[in-house]
Protein backbone atom coordinates (compact mmCIF):
# COMPACT_ATOMS: atom_id res chain seq x y z
CA UNK A 1 0.00 0.00 0.00
CA UNK A 2 1.34 3.56 -0.96
CA UNK A 3 0.70 6.71 0.78
CA UNK A 4 -0.23 8.65 -2.25
CA UNK A 5 -1.10 7.17 -5.63
CA UNK A 6 -0.97 9.61 -8.61
CA UNK A 7 -2.50 9.50 -11.43
CA UNK A 8 -0.96 11.27 -14.71
CA UNK A 9 2.18 11.58 -14.98
CA UNK A 10 2.26 15.08 -16.51
CA UNK A 11 3.65 18.60 -14.99
CA UNK A 12 0.54 18.84 -12.12
CA UNK A 13 1.31 14.95 -11.42
CA UNK A 14 5.35 14.51 -11.28
CA UNK A 15 5.28 18.02 -8.94
CA UNK A 16 2.39 16.10 -7.20
CA UNK A 17 4.34 13.10 -6.56
CA UNK A 18 7.84 15.41 -5.70
CA UNK A 19 6.18 17.53 -3.33
CA UNK A 20 4.48 14.05 -1.64
CA UNK A 21 8.07 11.88 -1.67
CA UNK A 22 9.69 14.65 -0.14
CA UNK A 23 6.95 14.85 2.88
CA UNK A 24 8.32 11.26 3.36
CA UNK A 25 5.73 9.59 1.57
CA UNK A 26 5.74 6.81 -0.29
CA UNK A 27 4.00 7.63 -3.38
CA UNK A 28 4.10 6.11 -7.10
CA UNK A 29 3.00 7.86 -10.05
CA UNK A 30 0.85 5.68 -12.79
CA UNK A 31 1.62 7.31 -16.33
CA UNK A 32 -0.41 5.79 -19.53
CA UNK A 33 1.81 7.28 -22.26
CA UNK A 34 4.83 9.57 -21.83
CA UNK A 35 6.01 11.05 -18.90
CA UNK A 36 5.46 14.49 -18.89
CA UNK A 37 2.13 15.18 -20.27
CA UNK A 38 0.80 17.71 -23.34
CA UNK A 39 3.95 19.94 -22.99
CA UNK A 40 5.79 17.09 -24.86
CA UNK A 41 4.33 17.81 -28.02
CA UNK A 42 5.63 21.60 -28.07
CA UNK A 43 8.84 22.20 -29.67
CA UNK A 44 9.66 25.37 -27.17
CA UNK A 45 8.96 26.11 -24.18
CA UNK A 46 9.77 30.30 -23.16
CA UNK A 47 6.92 30.72 -19.94
CA UNK A 48 8.11 29.21 -18.02
CA UNK A 49 10.15 31.44 -14.92
CA UNK A 50 13.56 31.33 -14.78
CA UNK A 51 14.56 29.34 -18.02
CA UNK A 52 14.81 31.62 -21.25
CA UNK A 53 13.95 28.35 -23.76
CA UNK A 54 13.98 24.80 -23.42
CA UNK A 55 11.94 22.05 -25.04
CA UNK A 56 8.61 20.32 -24.21
CA UNK A 57 10.54 17.26 -24.05
CA UNK A 58 13.39 18.52 -22.06
CA UNK A 59 11.03 20.08 -19.69
CA UNK A 60 9.57 16.63 -19.02
CA UNK A 61 12.13 14.59 -18.77
CA UNK A 62 13.66 16.58 -16.44
CA UNK A 63 10.70 16.65 -14.10
CA UNK A 64 11.11 12.31 -14.58
CA UNK A 65 14.46 12.59 -13.74
CA UNK A 66 13.85 14.68 -10.37
CA UNK A 67 11.29 12.48 -9.35
CA UNK A 68 12.91 9.43 -10.05
CA UNK A 69 15.64 11.00 -8.32
CA UNK A 70 13.36 11.42 -5.71
CA UNK A 71 12.26 7.72 -4.89
CA UNK A 72 9.12 8.02 -6.76
CA UNK A 73 8.06 4.80 -8.42
CA UNK A 74 6.54 4.93 -11.56
CA UNK A 75 3.95 2.66 -13.47
CA UNK A 76 3.20 2.68 -17.44
CA UNK A 77 -0.72 1.76 -17.42
CA UNK A 78 -3.61 3.14 -17.94
CA UNK A 79 -5.99 3.71 -15.19
CA UNK A 80 -9.73 3.05 -15.46
CA UNK A 81 -11.46 2.98 -12.19
CA UNK A 82 -10.84 4.44 -8.52
CA UNK A 83 -12.70 2.31 -5.95
CA UNK A 84 -13.30 4.03 -2.52
CA UNK A 85 -12.45 1.26 0.49
CA UNK A 86 -12.73 4.65 3.18
CA UNK A 87 -9.19 3.90 4.80
CA UNK A 88 -7.74 3.66 1.10
CA UNK A 89 -8.54 3.72 -2.39
CA UNK A 90 -7.81 0.75 -4.87
CA UNK A 91 -7.01 2.27 -8.68
CA UNK A 92 -7.58 -0.38 -11.14
CA UNK A 93 -5.98 -0.28 -14.41
CA UNK A 94 -6.76 -1.52 -17.86
CA UNK A 95 -4.37 -4.67 -17.58
CA UNK A 96 -6.68 -5.90 -14.59
CA UNK A 97 -4.16 -4.86 -12.13
CA UNK A 98 -4.26 -2.78 -9.24
CA UNK A 99 -2.82 -0.39 -6.69
CA UNK A 100 -3.56 0.90 -2.87
CA UNK A 101 -2.90 3.81 -1.79
CA UNK A 102 -4.14 5.79 1.58
CA UNK A 103 -4.55 8.83 -0.72
CA UNK A 104 -5.10 9.27 -4.63
CA UNK A 105 -4.73 12.57 -6.81
CA UNK A 106 -5.79 12.38 -10.16
CA UNK A 107 -3.60 15.15 -12.73
CA UNK A 108 -4.97 12.79 -16.03
CA UNK A 109 -5.05 17.10 -17.98
CA UNK A 110 -7.06 17.11 -21.02
CA UNK A 111 -6.82 16.74 -24.48
CA UNK A 112 -6.93 19.19 -27.34
CA UNK A 113 -9.35 18.10 -29.61
CA UNK A 114 -8.24 17.38 -33.61
CA UNK A 115 -9.19 17.72 -36.90
CA UNK A 116 -8.20 14.06 -37.34
CA UNK A 117 -6.60 14.88 -40.84
CA UNK A 118 -4.25 13.37 -42.96
CA UNK A 119 -0.78 14.21 -41.17
CA UNK A 120 -2.31 15.89 -38.45
CA UNK A 121 -0.25 13.61 -35.50
CA UNK A 122 3.10 14.70 -36.98
CA UNK A 123 2.48 18.54 -37.78
CA UNK A 124 1.55 18.70 -33.80
CA UNK A 125 4.47 20.84 -32.66
CA UNK A 126 5.51 21.35 -35.95
CA UNK A 127 3.01 23.90 -37.90
CA UNK A 128 0.04 22.70 -35.56
CA UNK A 129 -0.07 24.23 -32.06
CA UNK A 130 -2.95 24.79 -29.75
CA UNK A 131 -1.52 27.78 -27.74
CA UNK A 132 -1.03 30.99 -29.13
CA UNK A 133 0.32 32.36 -26.18
CA UNK A 134 2.87 29.43 -25.80
CA UNK A 135 3.85 29.55 -29.77
CA UNK A 136 2.16 32.42 -31.24
CA UNK A 137 5.87 33.83 -31.17
CA UNK A 138 7.24 31.66 -33.68
CA UNK A 139 4.81 33.46 -36.28
CA UNK A 140 6.18 36.73 -35.98
CA UNK A 141 5.29 38.48 -39.46
CA UNK A 142 3.85 35.32 -40.64
CA UNK A 143 0.48 33.94 -42.03
CA UNK A 144 -1.15 31.34 -39.57
CA UNK A 145 -5.11 30.26 -39.45
CA UNK A 146 -7.10 29.43 -36.16
CA UNK A 147 -9.61 27.18 -36.37
CA UNK A 148 -12.76 27.78 -33.94
CA UNK A 149 -14.78 30.54 -33.34
CA UNK A 150 -15.56 30.55 -29.82
CA UNK A 151 -13.43 32.47 -26.74
CA UNK A 152 -10.54 30.70 -27.53
CA UNK A 153 -9.99 31.00 -30.90
CA UNK A 154 -11.04 34.85 -30.70
CA UNK A 155 -8.79 35.41 -28.06
CA UNK A 156 -6.18 33.36 -29.87
CA UNK A 157 -7.18 35.90 -33.10
CA UNK A 158 -6.65 39.08 -31.17
CA UNK A 159 -3.42 37.56 -30.22
CA UNK A 160 -2.36 36.62 -33.04
CA UNK A 161 -3.14 39.60 -34.94
CA UNK A 162 -0.92 41.56 -32.92
CA UNK A 163 2.40 39.09 -34.27
CA UNK A 164 1.55 38.10 -37.52
CA UNK A 165 0.98 39.55 -40.83
CA UNK A 166 -2.34 37.60 -41.76
CA UNK A 167 -4.75 35.78 -39.70
CA UNK A 168 -7.33 33.73 -41.18
CA UNK A 169 -10.12 32.56 -38.87
CA UNK A 170 -12.06 29.32 -40.05
CA UNK A 171 -15.31 28.52 -38.68
CA UNK A 172 -17.28 25.88 -39.38
CA UNK A 173 -20.68 27.47 -37.99
CA UNK A 174 -22.18 30.77 -39.80
CA UNK A 175 -21.04 32.82 -36.85
CA UNK A 176 -18.79 33.15 -33.80
CA UNK A 177 -19.60 31.70 -30.47
CA UNK A 178 -17.64 33.62 -28.79
CA UNK A 179 -18.01 37.03 -26.40
CA UNK A 180 -19.50 40.14 -28.23
CA UNK A 181 -16.88 42.22 -27.19
CA UNK A 182 -14.23 39.48 -28.65
CA UNK A 183 -15.81 39.16 -31.95
CA UNK A 184 -15.90 42.53 -32.65
CA UNK A 185 -12.40 43.49 -31.52
CA UNK A 186 -11.81 40.28 -34.03
CA UNK A 187 -13.74 42.06 -37.12
CA UNK A 188 -11.96 45.46 -36.28
CA UNK A 189 -8.67 43.88 -37.20
CA UNK A 190 -7.40 44.92 -40.67
CA UNK A 191 -5.27 41.92 -40.79
CA UNK A 192 -7.88 39.29 -39.82
CA UNK A 193 -9.83 37.83 -42.72
CA UNK A 194 -12.88 35.47 -41.77
CA UNK A 195 -14.63 32.60 -43.17
CA UNK A 196 -17.71 31.56 -42.05
CA UNK A 197 -19.44 28.51 -42.69
CA UNK A 198 -15.80 26.62 -43.46
CA UNK A 199 -13.84 23.72 -42.65
CA UNK A 200 -10.58 22.27 -43.22
CA UNK A 201 -10.50 19.41 -45.63
CA UNK A 202 -6.58 18.68 -45.75
CA UNK A 203 -3.55 19.92 -44.28
CA UNK A 204 -1.24 21.26 -47.68
CA UNK A 205 2.25 20.86 -46.47
CA UNK A 206 5.44 20.57 -48.63
CA UNK A 207 7.72 18.08 -47.62
CA UNK A 208 6.77 17.82 -43.85
CA UNK A 209 6.26 21.65 -43.62
CA UNK A 210 2.92 23.17 -43.43
CA UNK A 211 2.13 25.68 -45.94
CA UNK A 212 -1.53 26.48 -46.39
CA UNK A 213 -5.06 24.39 -45.45
CA UNK A 214 -7.24 23.29 -48.31
CA UNK A 215 -10.92 24.59 -47.11
CA UNK A 216 -14.32 23.63 -47.77
CA UNK A 217 -17.20 25.88 -47.72
CA UNK A 218 -20.25 23.91 -45.59
CA UNK A 219 -23.04 25.32 -47.51
CA UNK A 220 -21.96 24.93 -51.58
CA UNK A 221 -19.17 22.72 -51.09
CA UNK A 222 -17.12 25.12 -52.86
CA UNK A 223 -13.20 24.22 -52.30
CA UNK A 224 -10.27 26.85 -51.86
CA UNK A 225 -6.98 27.35 -50.57
CA UNK A 226 -5.19 29.66 -47.93
CA UNK A 227 -1.54 29.89 -47.81
CA UNK A 228 -0.15 29.75 -44.35
CA UNK A 229 2.85 28.92 -42.22
CA UNK A 230 1.04 27.75 -39.24
CA UNK A 231 -2.10 26.42 -37.96
CA UNK A 232 -3.66 27.01 -34.15
CA UNK A 233 -6.44 24.77 -33.34
CA UNK A 234 -9.38 26.22 -31.10
CA UNK A 235 -11.68 23.53 -31.31
CA UNK A 236 -12.22 23.05 -27.74
CA UNK A 237 -10.66 20.70 -24.53
CA UNK A 238 -11.61 17.56 -23.63
CA UNK A 239 -11.05 16.16 -20.20
CA UNK A 240 -11.54 12.56 -19.51
CA UNK A 241 -12.52 12.63 -15.87
CA UNK A 242 -15.70 10.64 -16.48
CA UNK A 243 -14.58 6.99 -15.15
CA UNK A 244 -14.04 8.84 -11.87
CA UNK A 245 -17.01 10.88 -11.70
CA UNK A 246 -18.63 8.73 -8.61
CA UNK A 247 -15.73 10.30 -6.39
CA UNK A 248 -15.43 13.79 -7.44
CA UNK A 249 -18.43 16.31 -9.05
CA UNK A 250 -18.24 17.25 -12.67
CA UNK A 251 -19.16 20.25 -14.23
CA UNK A 252 -20.89 21.00 -17.10
CA UNK A 253 -17.74 20.93 -19.26
CA UNK A 254 -16.33 17.52 -17.94
CA UNK A 255 -13.71 19.30 -15.30
CA UNK A 256 -13.83 18.56 -11.69
CA UNK A 257 -15.77 21.50 -10.31
CA UNK A 258 -13.01 21.77 -7.93
CA UNK A 259 -11.31 25.01 -6.37
CA UNK A 260 -7.78 26.30 -5.58
CA UNK A 261 -7.92 23.62 -3.02
CA UNK A 262 -8.15 20.60 -4.85
CA UNK A 263 -10.57 18.82 -2.70
CA UNK A 264 -13.51 17.03 -3.68
CA UNK A 265 -16.50 15.49 -2.14
CA UNK A 266 -14.78 12.49 -1.42
CA UNK A 267 -11.96 12.47 1.81
CA UNK A 268 -8.48 11.35 0.42
CA UNK A 269 -9.41 12.34 -3.31
CA UNK A 270 -7.63 15.12 -4.92
CA UNK A 271 -7.66 16.50 -8.05
CA UNK A 272 -4.86 18.97 -9.73
CA UNK A 273 -3.95 20.18 -13.06
CA UNK A 274 -5.68 20.81 -16.43
CA UNK A 275 -8.28 18.15 -15.36
CA UNK A 276 -10.25 20.72 -12.88
CA UNK A 277 -12.45 24.08 -13.50
CA UNK A 278 -9.98 26.66 -13.75
CA UNK A 279 -9.83 29.84 -16.06
CA UNK A 280 -5.70 29.70 -17.12
CA UNK A 281 -4.66 25.90 -17.97
CA UNK A 282 -0.42 26.16 -17.80
CA UNK A 283 2.26 24.91 -16.87
CA UNK A 284 2.61 27.46 -13.73
CA UNK A 285 -0.64 26.84 -12.75
CA UNK A 286 -0.81 22.74 -13.29
CA UNK A 287 2.57 23.14 -11.01
CA UNK A 288 1.03 24.68 -8.25
CA UNK A 289 -1.84 22.70 -8.39
CA UNK A 290 0.33 19.37 -7.55
CA UNK A 291 1.99 21.47 -5.07
CA UNK A 292 -1.18 22.37 -3.16
CA UNK A 293 -3.11 18.89 -3.46
CA UNK A 294 0.22 16.49 -2.51
CA UNK A 295 0.33 18.72 1.08
CA UNK A 296 -3.36 18.19 1.13
CA UNK A 297 -2.62 14.67 0.78
CA UNK A 298 -0.04 14.91 3.19
CA UNK A 299 -2.72 16.29 5.66
CA UNK A 300 -5.28 13.79 5.24
CA UNK A 301 -2.80 10.94 5.89
CA UNK A 302 -1.50 12.25 9.06
CA UNK A 303 -4.43 13.51 9.98
CA UNK A 304 -4.66 16.95 10.48
C1 LIG B 1 1.35 21.93 -27.88
C2 LIG B 1 1.23 22.54 -26.51
C3 LIG B 1 2.08 23.56 -26.16
C4 LIG B 1 1.99 24.13 -24.90
N1 LIG B 1 2.88 25.09 -24.58
C5 LIG B 1 2.85 25.63 -23.34
C6 LIG B 1 3.82 26.60 -22.96
O1 LIG B 1 4.70 26.98 -23.74
N2 LIG B 1 3.73 27.11 -21.70
C7 LIG B 1 2.78 26.72 -20.81
O2 LIG B 1 2.76 27.21 -19.68
N3 LIG B 1 1.85 25.78 -21.14
C8 LIG B 1 1.87 25.24 -22.38
N4 LIG B 1 0.94 24.29 -22.73
C9 LIG B 1 -0.06 23.89 -21.72
C10 LIG B 1 0.57 22.89 -20.69
O3 LIG B 1 1.25 21.86 -21.38
C11 LIG B 1 -0.52 22.29 -19.80
O4 LIG B 1 -1.19 23.33 -19.13
C12 LIG B 1 0.08 21.33 -18.77
O5 LIG B 1 0.77 20.27 -19.42
C13 LIG B 1 -1.00 20.72 -17.88
O6 LIG B 1 -0.40 19.77 -17.06
P1 LIG B 1 -1.25 18.58 -16.39
O7 LIG B 1 -0.28 17.75 -15.65
O8 LIG B 1 -2.41 19.14 -15.67
O9 LIG B 1 -1.88 17.76 -17.60
P2 LIG B 1 -1.21 17.01 -18.85
O10 LIG B 1 0.01 17.68 -19.29
O11 LIG B 1 -2.34 16.85 -19.80
O12 LIG B 1 -0.80 15.58 -18.27
C14 LIG B 1 -1.76 14.62 -17.94
C15 LIG B 1 -1.12 13.24 -18.03
O13 LIG B 1 -2.05 12.28 -17.55
C16 LIG B 1 -1.97 11.11 -18.36
N5 LIG B 1 -3.24 10.39 -18.24
C17 LIG B 1 -4.46 10.81 -18.66
N6 LIG B 1 -5.40 9.89 -18.38
C18 LIG B 1 -4.75 8.86 -17.77
C19 LIG B 1 -5.19 7.59 -17.25
N7 LIG B 1 -6.47 7.22 -17.29
N8 LIG B 1 -4.26 6.76 -16.71
C20 LIG B 1 -2.94 7.13 -16.65
N9 LIG B 1 -2.49 8.31 -17.13
C21 LIG B 1 -3.38 9.17 -17.68
C22 LIG B 1 -1.72 11.67 -19.76
O14 LIG B 1 -1.14 10.68 -20.60
C23 LIG B 1 -0.77 12.83 -19.46
O15 LIG B 1 0.58 12.44 -19.52
C24 LIG B 1 1.00 23.70 -23.98
C25 LIG B 1 0.12 22.67 -24.35
C26 LIG B 1 0.23 22.09 -25.60
C27 LIG B 1 -0.70 20.97 -25.99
Amino acid sequence: MYDILIVGGGPAGMTAALYGSRANKSVCIIEKGAFGGQITSSPRVENWPGTVQMSGSDFGNQMAEQILAAGVDVEIETVIDIRNEGAYKVVVTEDGGYHKGRAVIVATGVKHRRLCLPGEEQLIGNGVYFCAVCDGAYYKDKSVAIIGGGNSALQEAVLLSEICSKVFVIQNLPEFTGEMKLREAVMGKPNVSVKFGTVVERYITEGNKLCGLQLVESAYGVKSEISCDGVFLAVGLKPENEVFAELAELNDYGYFASGEDCLTRTPGFFVAGDCRSKNVRQLTTAVADGAVAALAACSYIDGF
